[in-house]
């Protein structure tokens, strides 16, 4: 291990002693093999070590020298819901929502759903504060969710659709934001996991479709916290910096296992619009998500999350969107209101090779997609109007 203070005063741990300055030149490897550790490929079978010192993945941030078109955007081209939004924190207040409408304006995001899965007396509370906001009144709606905390057992379906309709008549628009626990750590009164597809929820999803609730749905976590944690897992920094969310390889329902219940879901509830959140964490591969928008014809998905992974693979993103721009909605997550520029950049324009807004996310640059405009009008708001009829229909853009 070497220990090298640069001049501005980070300490820098190369921990592979083959990185040696100058290091050995001309180390061979057969076919297949990779270089050791603190070496690269020069040529073919041909590895070698840096001259200098190794800077850790933190520290080494190359600037671009690329010159090109750049046209970063503030606003949004037409007015925007955001579908996935969770403000809950500034929904208290007449005050607090005027400052989010503020960020909202300088962003052309006109309505946010708030996606925190609010219920019973607590919705009532938010509702009577947003309709007590003259200029807010209409630019926040609410999606309320079912009690998984209170383990399904008898009599749990029926409270739970008295439930959803008390919350409708409250003024819910739709269900959601179903978390992640749904499947991994939810329960049933006899302590066994509650399955995404156990039927004993099949009421409750009829009882959504009835009362024209999209049911927005969040399942399992992306697909490379499954993955070994090691150097080739791109997603290696963020679960070293956060290490609760890396995943035993071993652990029961795995990645699959839980798509293929959240799959079985929508496939059992046909009359049941589902909405799956982080386009299901499979915008890394279109394909699938493709397949499933085809096969499945109560599913829509929604972006939130995973503009890594859209804006790296720019013909591929805009050739879905293009095909499936009937069944896409935006959403956010996180209201961080300087990071949605980056959504409008990349589903907007033509630019090559930018940042990213975290890079513990992504490795990498993206790219503009350059929707046309009838494309950007349904992911921005036609389609979150078509499947919740109870959000604020008039003054939209055709
Ligand atoms: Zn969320």
């Amino acid at each position: 291990m070497r220990i090298v203070t640069l001049g501005f005063g980070a300490l820098i741990i190369a921990t592979h002693a083959a990185a040696q300055p100058g290091g050995a030149r001309g180390t061979p490897i057969q076919p297949g093999e990779s270089c050791p550790p603190g070496m690269t490929e020069i040529r073919p079978r041909d590895c070698r070590g840096p001259a200098t010192p190794v800077p850790s993945i933190l520290d080494y941030r190359p600037k671009s020298t690329l010159v090109a078109p750049s046209n970063p955007r503030q606003k949004a081209k037409y007015p925007v819901i955001d579908f996935h939004g969770h403000p809950q924190a500034l929904l208290g207040s007449v005050e607090s929502l005027a400052n989010m409408g503020a960020s909202l304006d300088s962003l052309n995001v006109r309505l946010m759903v708030s996606a925190g899965s609010s219920t019973g007396e607590g919705l009532k509370r938010t509702i009577a504060t947003v309709n007590s906001s003259p200029t807010m009144k209409d630019r926040v709606r609410i999606l309320t969710g079912f009690n998984f905390r209170e383990a399904v057992g008898p009599g749990w379906v029926e409270r739970a659709i008295a439930q959803l309709e008390a919350d409708v008549a409250a003024g819910a628009v739709g269900v959601g934001e179903i978390g992640k626990g749904f499947g991994q750590t939810t329960t049933k009164a006899d302590g066994s996991r509650l399955a995404v597809d156990d039927p004993i929820l099949n009421p409750i999803w009829e009882a959504c479709a009835r009362l024209k609730l999209p049911v927005f749905i969040h399942t399992a976590d992306p697909q490379a916290f499954y993955q070994p944690l090691d150097y080739t897992n791109e997603r290696w920094l963020e679960m070293s910096l956060f290490p609760g969310r890396a995943i035993s390889s071993d652990q029961h329902p795995n990645f699959e296992e839980l798509m293929t219940e959240r799959d079985n879901l929508f496939r059992n509830n046909p009359k049941t619009t589902f909405v799956a959140a982080h386009m299901g964490w499979h915008a890394h591969d279109l394909g699938r998500l493709g397949k499933m928008l085809t096969e499945m014809p109560n599913l829509y998905t929604e972006v939130g999350a995973v503009l890594y992974d859209i804006g790296r693979q720019p013909r591929a993103a805009h050739d879905f969107f293009v095909k499936y721009q009937d069944r896409i909605l935006f959403g956010k997550d996180s209201f961080q209101p300087e990071e949605y520029p980056y959504y409008w950049r990349v589903f907007e324009t033509r630019d090559d090779y930018f940042d990213y807004y975290r890079d513990y996310h992504a490795f990498w640059k993206l790219y503009g997609i350059d929707l046309p405009d009838e494309v950007l009008k349904k992911v921005y708001y036609k389609n979150a109007l078509k499947i919740a009829p109870a959000l604020p229909q008039a003054g939209w853009p055709r």
